[in-house]
């Protein structure tokens, strides 16, 4: 089975070989070390200095931004939620549940987030904006650096999830000057799932983590920055997947991040061009390099059971309001042009029964 999904996605052969290796204790100074150079090297993949502090939380996606909001605002701030979708929604969901205010700006599949949406929407009891950079559940990729301009003009904390974009899009943590950035270990990396990665700006470490009082006990990220400056962690982390980021994270300091991003932007690109001449429509607002959206409407479900019946081939379904409408291609993790081409091919033979 070929997967065009965006987590899990098809790992790459040396993380396949790896899990299947017996794992180490991990109170050890090897281990300590693997975690250092796991720091230094997702820092510099993201464009973070020196003194901002990185999170390691055995933990899916959603589990980090659960944990972010937690860590670093409370009933006493409001923030600005940007929900285009699904992934939007679950920021909204989470400050909800945790009881801290919050206004949300809806998009329609359709809109494009502009600076007017901002401005109009903007209350000056704002202390921060929370993204989901690229709303997976549509492809919609927003635009970092005006929503960057945006924070620093009304100065909020920018807290992105950047889940889907980590390695597919232009993201840089100082460039846009972030406070806190989070990935996950089964999108662009091509890990397992389980692990989640915070990156948090000194400026927001300060302000609200650095002797604050906590509200998780499991979460705490001040115990985890802590533990983290002697290379620990403060419960059994996801060993066997901290090991195979070591290796990725490597793997992809040695290509270049700028090369990573822009083989996904060239796989991205030539499937909309060809999936487009074969009649196929694709949304016609900004898109993530992540995955390719395509409007299969009525037919989503179908094209989506053909091609893992009859062609081993799973790209994503859609859920809700989008079941029948949305399929997303993944170009994520170990996938080269000629997956592409067998799956072109494919939908090439089945697009007369879509009719
Ligand atoms: C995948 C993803 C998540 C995480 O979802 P989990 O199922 O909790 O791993 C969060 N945000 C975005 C934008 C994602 O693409």
């Amino acid at each position: 089975m070929k997967l065009f999904t965006v987590g899990p996605v098809e790992m790459f052969q040396e993380t396949l070989e790896l899990s299947g290796k017996q794992l180490p204790y991990f109170r050890t100074n090897e281990f300590s070390e693997v975690m250092l150079d796991n720091e230094r090297l997702f820092k510099k993949s993201i464009g973070a200095q020196g003194n901002d502090k990185t999170v390691f939380l055995t933990a899916s996606g959603s589990g980090a931004m659960e944990a972010t909001i937690l860590n670093c605002f409370s009933r006493n701030d409001r923030v600005l939620v940007i929900n285009g979708g699904t992934f939007g929604q679950r920021f909204v969901d989470i400050c909800k549940v945790h009881g801290i205010p919050f206004d949300e700006i809806s998009l329609s599949f359709d809109a494009t987030l502009t600076l007017e949406m901002l401005e109009e929407n903007y209350c000056k009891e704002h202390t921060a904006l929370l993204v989901n950079i690229h709303e997976t559940s549509n492809g919609k990729l927003y635009d970092i650096g005006m929503l960057s301009r945006f924070c620093a003009d009304k100065s909020l904390f920018f807290v992105i999830d950047a889940i889907s974009s980590y390695l597919a899009d232009d993201i840089n943590f100082n460039k846009y000057n972030v406070d806190a950035l989070i990935v996950s270990s089964q999108k662009a990396l091509a890990l397992a799932p389980g692990i989640s990665i915070v990156q948090v700006s000194e400026k927001l470490y300060e302000e609200r983590i650095d002797g604050k009082e906590t509200r998780t006990f499991y979460f705490d990220f001040y115990s985890h920055i802590k533990n983290l400056e002697r290379g620990q962690t403060p419960f059994t982390p996801a060993v066997g997947i901290l090991l195979e980021l070591n290796q990725r994270l490597k793997q992809i300091d040695s290509i270049g991040v700028a090369e990573v991003v822009e083989h996904r932007k060239k796989m991205a690109n030539m499937f909309r061009t060809e999936a487009s001449k074969l009649g196929y429509e694709v949304p016609q607002y900004t898109l993530s390099n992540a995955l390719t959206p395509l409007i299969v409407k009525p037919h989503a479900k179908q094209f989506y059971e053909i091609l893992r019946k009859r062609y081993d081939m799973m790209v994503t379904p859609s859920g809700g309001s989008m079941a029948d409408v949305l399929v997303r291609v993944g170009h994520l993790g170990n996938l080269e042009w000629k997956d592409y081409e067998l799956l072109l091919g494919a939908m090439d033979e089945m697009r007369d029964e879509l009719k």
